[in-house]
C-alpha cells in the first residue's frame, strides 16, 4: 500500500513509499483511509521545522486530519463495525499516563511526552490503511462522508470555544453577544460558523476583498466580513466579548487583546513565528490588567471535542448548504504529491488528498 512519508528534520524529504498493510492488534481498529486534509503543521514538518519519527523508525508517515472507514477489528474492540465512518483523534497518552492523560485529557498532557499521529512519535493516516486505538476513534454519520475530513480542524475551534465559555462563566455572570474571528482560513471559517451556531453576532476579518470567495462564505453564515486592508484592525470601533485568533500572525495576535470589551477573552489558535514585538508590551499588559481580560492558548483536542465537532458539522451542513464543501478548495490524488502540499494560494482554503474515490 502507498504511504506519504518524510524524514523528520530533513527539509523536502517528502515521498511516496510502498509499505505493508498493517494488522490491527488488541483493542485496535484497522482503518481504510478515505481522505486526509493538509494544514500548516504538515507543511512545517515537510520544511524540517517540526515532526518526530516513531521510536525505531527513521521516517514518519504524515497525516493527522483524516476520514476513514473501519475495515478490520482487533480482539477486544467493542462498539464498532466494519464499514463505520470514523475519524481518529490525533494525540495519545504519555507513557507516564499522567493525571490528565489518564482522564481522557491528553490535550492537556502534563509531561509533554504525549504522542501525536502524523506529527510526533506515531505514524499518521496519510496511507491507504492505518491503525488506531479504538478508544480514540469517533463515529460520523454518512452525511459527512465528503466533508468529515474537516472534523479535526473543527475540534481546534470547539476546544477554544468551550474553554472560552467555561472560563468566563466561572468568573462572572456572562452574557456574550458578539465575537470577532481573526483569519478566514479553515480554522477561521469553521470558528465563524460555530460561533454563529451559538447565536452570536460574528465579525470575521481577513485580507481578501469584500467580493472574495472567503467573504462570501463568511456572509453565508450571517456573519459580517471585514477586509483589514480597507478597515485596519486598530480602527475597528466595536469591542468584542470574545476574540478567536486564527491568522497565526504575530502583529495581529498582539492587536487581538485591544479588540476585546472589558472582561473579554482571546483564544489563540495559531502557531506564531518568533518576532520582535510590534506593539508596546507595557500597553498590552496594562490593557490586560485594567480590563480584566483573559488571553489563553489552546492546542489539540480530545475525544469530547471531536464528538461535539461531529454534531456541529452536521448542523452546519444542514443550515448552510455547500459551506463545508466549499472550504475544500482542492482535492488531489495521492500520486500528485507536490501539488497536494503546495501552498493553497490567494483564494485557496483547504487541500485534501483522496486515497479512495
Ligand atoms: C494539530 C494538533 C496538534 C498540533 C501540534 C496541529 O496542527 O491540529 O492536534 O496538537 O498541531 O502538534
Amino acid at each position: 500500500m502507498q504511504a506519504i512519508v518524510v524524514t523528520p528534520g530533513r527539509p523536502n524529504s517528502l515521498r511516496l513509499e510502498d509499505q505493508e498493510k498493517p494488522a490491527p492488534g488488541r483493542g485496535e481498529l484497522l482503518l481504510e483511509v478515505l481522505k486526509v486534509g493538509i494544514c500548516g503543521t504538515d507543511r512545517d514538518i515537510i520544511a524540517g521545522f517540526y515532526g518526530e519519527a516513531p521510536t525505531g523508525s527513521d521516517f514518519l508517515v504524515l497525516g493527522h486530519e483524516s476520514i476513514c472507514r473501519v475495515s478490520g477489528l482487533g480482539v477486544g474492540v467493542g462498539g464498532f463495525r466494519k464499514g463505520d465512518l470514523v475519524v481518529p483523534t490525533v494525540r495519545r497518552n504519555c507513557p507516564e499516563n499522567c493525571m490528565n492523560c489518564r482522564r481522557g485529557r491528553s490535550d492537556l498532557c502534563l509531561t509533554g511526552h504525549y504522542k501525536e499521529h502524523g506529527i510526533k512519535g506515531l505514524h499518521g493516516f496519510a496511507r491507504e490503511f492505518a491503525i488506531t486505538d479504538h478508544n480514540f476513534a469517533v463515529k460520523l454519520p454518512e452525511s459527512l462522508s465528503d466533508t468529515g475530513v474537516l472534523l479535526e480542524p473543527t475540534t481546534i475551534v470547539e476546544k477554544g470555544a468551550i474553554e472560552t465559555y467555561l472560563m468566563q462563566n466561572s468568573r462572572m455572570t456572562w452574557k456574550p453577544r458578539n465575537a470577532l474571528v481573526l483569519g478566514a482560513g479553515p480554522v477561521g471559517l469553521l470558528a465563524t460558523a460555530i460561533l454563529r451556531l451559538r447565536g452570536l453576532e460574528v465579525h470575521a476579518v481577513a485580507t481578501r476583498s469584500e467580493e472574495s470567495f472567503k467573504a462570501r462564505l463568511v456572509e453565508q453564515t450571517g456573519a459580517k466580513y471585514i477586509n483589514s486592508k480597507e478597515v485596519p484592525l486598530d480602527t475597528l470601533e466595536n469591542r468584542y466579548d470574545m476574540v478567536f485568533e486564527a491568522t497565526g500572525n504575530t502583529s495581529v495576535a498582539l492587536e487581538a487583546q485591544n479588540l476585546t470589551s472589558v472582561n473579554g477573552i482571546v483564544s489563540y489558535l495559531g502557531i506564531y513565528r518568533q518576532e520582535l514585538a510590534t506593539e508596546d508590551a507595557g500597553k498590552v499588559f496594562t490593557n490586560l490588567v485594567l480590563g480584566n481580560r483573559v488571553l489563553f492558548g489552546s492546542v489539540n483536542a480530545n475525544k469530547t471535542y471531536f464528538r461535539r465537532g461531529a454534531k456541529d458539522l452536521s448542523l452546519i451542513d444542514r443550515k448552510w448548504q455547500g459551506f463545508l464543501e466549499e472550504i475544500i478548495t482542492k482535492s488531489v490524488k495521492v500520486s500528485d504529491l507536490n501539488e497536494a502540499y503546495a501552498p493553497v494560494g490567494e483564494e485557496g482554503i483547504k487541500t485534501v488528498i483522496h486515497f479512495k474515490s
